[in-house]
C-alpha cells in the first residue's frame, strides 16, 4: 500500500509518529493509502528548515521567485492528467472538475507572476522641509496553511502561492483525507528550482494543527475548513499574536426572481447544487424561487433533472458527479435527508438509496431534492455538504432578500433575474460576501479576492488577490530628513506636518 509521509526540507521523509490515517478511494471504498500523522516534534523540524530558508529567499529579487513559479506553472501543465487522476482517486469528485480545481489553483498561480509589481511601496517627497518618507511591504517570515478536502490543489495553492511569491517560507498542513495532490505541488515547486525549505508538507490531524497554532516561529495562519474549527485557530492563533484569516462553512441561496429564464436558472441549479456531489463550499445548497408561481414552475423542471442526474465513478468522463469523501460523510449527508424528511420538508427526489453498479462499495449517493424547506428546519440552517438542494419559497424580494441576509452563514449567494434594477438592489443590500447576478457560483477571478462574511470567514483579509500580498507582507514606514532640512535646537513638542 502507498504510504504518504511529509515533506520537508525538499525531501520527502517518513512519518515517525506511528500514527497514521487511511487515505480511501471513495469510488471503490478501499483504503488505497496511508498518511502519516504528524507529532509536535515534525513540524518543528519543518519550521527550523523553513527559518533556515526564509531569509535568503526573501532576498532573492521578486522577479526572480516569480520565475521559480512561472516554471513551476510549467511543471503543472505537463503532469495535469496525472495530477487530476490523483485528485479524483483520492477525493471522488470527477476527472473534469478535478482538472478545474488545479487551474482554479493555477490562475492564483499566474497572479502572483506580477509580485514586484504588488509588494511596490509607496513613496511621497516632500512631505515636509527636506522630509520623504516611503513605504514598503515585507515578508512575515514563516507562515503556514490549514486546507480542507475539497479542494486539495486549489487552497493549497491560493495560499502557497501569494506567500511564497512575497518571500516567506510555507508550511502546508493538507487535509488527511487526500495528501496525494499537496505532496506532489510541494515536489514540482522543488524541481522548479524553489529552494529546499521554502514549502514544506506536514501531513496530520488535530495535534499537527496544534503543533502549528503554539509555535512562536510561526507568523500568520490560513485556515480553511468548517466554521467551528476556523473559529478556533482564529481564536488560537490571536492568544499567539499571530495574524489569521480562516474561512469557514456555508449555505450558499439562489434567489430565481419570477422573470428569470427559468430553464437557466435549472441548468445552474443542477450544476451548482449537484456538481462535485454538492462538496464545494460555493455549492449552491438552498434555492428562494420568488412567488408561488415561480416556485411551482421552477420544480416542473427541476424534479425531472435531479432525477436524471447521472451520477458515476470518478473517472466515468460522462458522470455528473462521483462518489463523497467518505463513508463518514455518507452516513451524514443521508442523516440530514432522514432529519428533513423528520422535520417535515417534502422530498420530491430521494437520492438515499442509490447503489452504483459495479462499485457496491463506494460512497454514492443519488441527488435529493425538498421542497417546501422552511427556516426553522436543521437542514436550512445547518451546512449539509452533500447533494441535497432545499427549496425555500419566498413570497416576494423582501423575503428572497432577507434569507441569506439573517443566515449565519455569509459565503456566496446568486439572483437570477433579467431585471437590472432588482438585481443591482439584491447586489447593494444583501449580507454576503459575494453575489452572483445570472451566475450560480460566484468565484471570483484570481485579480479580485475570495471571502465569505459572518461564520463563513474570520479576520479581515480575503484570500487571493491583492489582500494576499497584503496578508502575507507586513508594511514598514521610512521617514527620511536631510541636513538640510534640519533646524538649528532641539524641539521638545510633538512633531506635525
Ligand atoms: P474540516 O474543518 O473538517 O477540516 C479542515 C482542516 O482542519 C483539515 O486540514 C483538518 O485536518 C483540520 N482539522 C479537522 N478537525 C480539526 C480540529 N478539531 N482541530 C484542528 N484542526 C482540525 O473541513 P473539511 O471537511 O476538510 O472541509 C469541508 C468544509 O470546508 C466545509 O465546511 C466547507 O464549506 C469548508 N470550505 C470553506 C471554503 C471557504 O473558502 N469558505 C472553501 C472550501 C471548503
Amino acid at each position: 500500500m502507498r504510504s504518504i509521509g511529509h515533506f520537508i526540507g525538499g525531501k520527502a521523509v517518513n512519518g515517525t509518529s506511528g500514527r497514521f490515517a487511511d487515505v480511501y478511494q471513495p469510488m471503490t471504498g478501499d483504503v488505497q493509502a496511508q498518511v502519516a500523522l504528524a507529532t509536535k516534534a515534525e513540524l518543528r523540524a519543518a519550521v527550523e528548515n523553513a527559518k533556515a530558508a526564509q531569509p535568503a529567499w526573501a532576498a532573492t529579487n521578486p522577479q526572480r521567485r516569480a520565475r521559480v513559479l512561472m516554471k513551476f506553472l510549467e511543471l503543472v501543465a505537463r503532469d495535469n492528467d496525472t495530477m487530476a487522476e490523483l485528485l479524483a482517486r483520492e477525493h471522488g469528485k470527477t476527472f473534469p472538475d478535478a482538472k478545474g480545481d488545479i487551474l482554479r489553483g493555477v490562475e492564483v498561480v499566474e497572479f502572483v507572476l506580477g509580485v514586484p509589481h504588488l509588494m511596490k511601496g509607496e513613496y511621497t517627497e516632500g512631505a515636509g522641509p527636506g522630509i520623504d518618507i516611503y513605504s514598503m511591504r515585507q515578508p512575515l517570515g514563516v507562515v503556514a496553511g490549514i486546507t480542507p478536502f475539497n479542494f486539495p490543489a486549489m487552497i493549497p495553492m491560493w495560499q502557497f502561492a501569494p506567500a511564497i511569491a512575497a518571500g516567506n517560507a510555507f508550511i502546508l498542513k493538507p487535509s488527511e483525507r487526500d495528501p496525494g495532490v499537496p505532496m506532489r505541488l510541494a515536489e514540482l515547486m522543488l524541481e522548479a528550482g524553489l529552494p529546499p525549505g521554502i514549502l514544506n508538507v506536514v501531513n496530520g490531524d488535530k495535534d499537527a494543527v496544534d503543533a502549528i497554532l503554539d509555535d512562536p516561529d510561526i507568523s500568520a495562519v490560513g485556515f480553511v475548513g468548517s466554521s467551528a474549527i476556523a473559529q478556533y485557530i482564529y481564536e488560537r492563533a490571536a492568544q499567539t499574536g499571530k495574524r489569521a484569516q480562516c474561512f469557514g462553512g456555508a449555505k450558499n441561496h439562489m434567489i430565481v426572481m419570477p422573470d428569470a429564464d427559468m430553464d437557466q436558472a435549472v441548468d445552474a441549479l443542477v450544476g451548482a447544487g449537484y456538481g462535485a456531489a454538492g462538496e464545494r463550499c460555493m455549492a449552491v445548497s438552498v434555492a428562494v424561487p420568488v412567488g408561488k408561481t415561480t416556485g411551482d414552475r421552477l420544480m416542473e423542471k427541476l424534479i425531472p433533472r435531479v432525477e436524471n442526474l447521472k451520477i458515476g465513478p470518478s473517472l466515468d468522463p460522462t458522470a455528473d458527479f462521483g462518489p463523497l469523501v467518505t463513508k463518514a460523510a455518507l452516513e451524514r449527508v443521508r442523516n440530514y435527508v432522514d432529519i428533513g424528511v423528520k422535520e417535515g420538508a417534502t422530498l420530491a427526489v430521494d437520492g438515499r438509496g442509490f447503489k452504483m453498479q459495479g462499485y457496491e462499495n463506494g460512497f454514492y449517493m443519488g441527488g435529493c431534492l425538498f421542497d417546501n424547506v422552511t427556516r426553522d428546519m436543521r437542514i436550512y440552517k445547518e451546512e449539509i455538504f452533500g447533494p441535497v438542494l432545499s427549496v425555500v419559497r419566498a413570497h416576494d424580494f423582501d423575503e428572497a432578500l432577507r434569507l441569506p441576509s439573517e443566515h449565519e452563514y455569509g459565503n456566496g449567494v446568486a439572483i437570477f433575474t433579467r431585471d437590472g434594477d432588482s438585481a443591482r438592489e439584491f447586489a447593494a443590500r444583501v449580507n454576503v460576501g459575494m453575489v452572483g447576478i445570472n451566475v450560480p457560483i460566484p468565484v471570483p477571478v484570481a485579480y479580485f479576492s475570495f471571502g465569505g462574511w459572518k461564520r463563513s470567514g474570520f479576520g479581515d483579509l480575503n484570500q487571493y488577490g491583492a489582500d494576499s500580498i497584503r496578508f502575507y507582507t507586513k508594511t514598514k514606514t521610512v521617514t527620511a530628513r536631510w541636513p538640510s532640512g534640519v533646524k538649528e535646537g532641539a524641539d521638545f513638542a510633538m512633531p506635525t506636518s
